[in-house]
């Protein structure tokens, strides 16, 4: 096996320690590799290694292969590699007012060695942000790090940074298969993946950092900052911070740049509501509300793709048959755990099906030309200010078709509804406000 600097090696991985640095594995309770400190979340067993019957083993990173209290990691550090004069970028695009500020302030950034928050609006452009600055790290020599908490971040981007690096070494590190990683300077990770490197790289890009399940899971962040370098530089780039972070912006806590346009200098769809009552007790005598019927049909008669987002996969269910007793043919569901999702999503994009039912799995990362969008059942708890600016940010992506219908159907609307309207409201006035958009 083949040992490459950054990366952390159990005992049985390596041949010998000559060479190696070495930490604990756990100490003070507390797993080094995925940082887990939950004491339920340990488990003890009578080991080989120490012989002693209640050896401590972290059960949070088991899948990576156990590591025990009596054992130790191996790593040996990563170096700065040679340096390079002529721009590695391959790009014959040309940046948008918004996407160029953005651009400078993450080369400054770097430059400057200060951590960033990159708040850009869903269609903004966000990959071409940070071409600039990944050009200007990769020819320090630094190892930089492309993470997002998303495989399909990961798998979309891939392609077109391989485009635009073609000199580059690059790899796609996801799932818990196999670990391809070869030394490549430009690695691609989901969050989850780095738990197993250690101050391996001089910057860190991290994208839809608030995305499931780097937002819920403390480990994550843990495994982000364990895999760079302690003087390095992370870059996070998302279209909706959480509140703590929106709050820390405001008071000068935290470095960010706001773009607040999209790439094409058209507002964001500002989204409508419309009360629909008791759905719940609609929906489970096969009814469904006229205004939704009609707006369907609406959407039908442009001939413009439907995208329809749920609460719930039950609702979903429901709301499928139920549009059968209306003339419809039984439209096409996806969620999470749906094995033909991509393909799904598919024909959607290529016209093949008009209207597709989803589940909160589609609020970003896709992108579907002249799409309507509305929410089913938009006072539910699993509609976060944050997913609803996300699925709001599905409309108006394209060029050609800059605009778009949004609507939160609801029984009741919420503060997190207000706050997604209020958030876009604001980020369209200060678009107008810095000329990023045409009036
Ligand atoms: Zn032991
Ligand atoms: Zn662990």
């Amino acid at each position: 096996m083949d040992i490459f600097p950054g990366r952390l090696y159990l005992r049985k991985e390596i041949e010998h320690i000559e060479g190696f640095n070495n930490i604990a594995a756990i100490s003070n309770n507390k797993c080094f590799r995925c940082g887990n400190t939950a004491a339920h979340l340990f488990g003890r067993m009578s080991c080989v290694l120490c012989g002693r019957e209640d050896c401590l083993y972290c059960r949070n990173c088991l899948v990576m292969g156990r590591v025990n209290s009596c054992q130790k990691l191996y790593y040996q550090k990563t170096t700065i590699l040679q340096s390079e004069k002529k721009t590695l970028l391959e790009w014959g695009g040309v940046l948008s007012k918004g996407q160029k500020k953005a651009s400078e302030a993450v080369v400054l950034s770097l430059k400057r060695n200060q951590d960033m928050l990159l708040w850009a609006v869903a269609g903004s452009g966000k990959t071409e942000m940070m071409f600039e600055g990944m050009d200007w790290a990769l020819r320090q020599g630094f190892r930089i790090c492309l993470a997002s908490p998303r495989v399909d971040v990961c798998l979309e981007l891939y392609p077109r940074l391989k485009e635009v690096f073609p000199s580059k070494n690059m790899v796609c590190l996801y799932g818990d298969s196999e670990d391809k990683y070869q030394g490549e300077q430009f690695v691609l990770a989901t969050t989850h993946q780095l738990i197993r490197f250690y101050e391996a790289f001089e910057v860190i890009f991290i994208d839809e950092v608030d995305a499931f399940p780097y937002a819920k899971d403390p480990f994550l962040n843990y495994a982000v900052e364990k895999a760079r370098k302690k003087e390095g530089t992370t870059i996070v780039i998302t279209a909706t911070p959480e509140q703590k972070w929106q709050e820390e912006c405001t008071s000068g806590k935290r470095r960010f740049v706001k773009i607040p346009a999209r790439y094409h200098r058209k507002k964001l769809p500002v989204p409508r509501t419309c009360w629909i009552g008791p759905w719940k007790k609609k929906l489970s005598r096969g009814q469904i509300t006229h205004k939704l019927i009609n707006w369907i049909k609406e959407k039908e008669a442009k001939d413009q793709p439907i995208l329809i987002f749920f609460p719930e996969i039950e609702a979903m269910n429901q709301f499928s048959k139920a549009l059968t007793n209306y003339n419809f043919p039984e439209p096409v569901t996806v969620h999470s755990a749906d094995a033909a999702r991509k393909e799904k999503v598919e024909w959607l994009r290529e016209g093949k099906i008009k209207i597709l039912l989803t589940t909160t799995i589609l609020e970003r990362g896709v992108t579907f030309t002249d799409v309507q969008v509305a929410v089913f059942g938009s006072e539910g708890s699993i509609f976060t200010e944050a997913a609803l600016v996300q699925i709001s940010g599905r409309a108006g992506r394209k060029f050609s078709h800059p605009t778009g219908d949004v609507c939160f159907f609801h029984y009741g609307a919420t503060a997190e509804m207000k706050r997604a309207i209020k958030h876009i409201q604001k980020m369209n006035q200060l678009g107008v406000k810095e000329g990023m958009l045409d009036d």
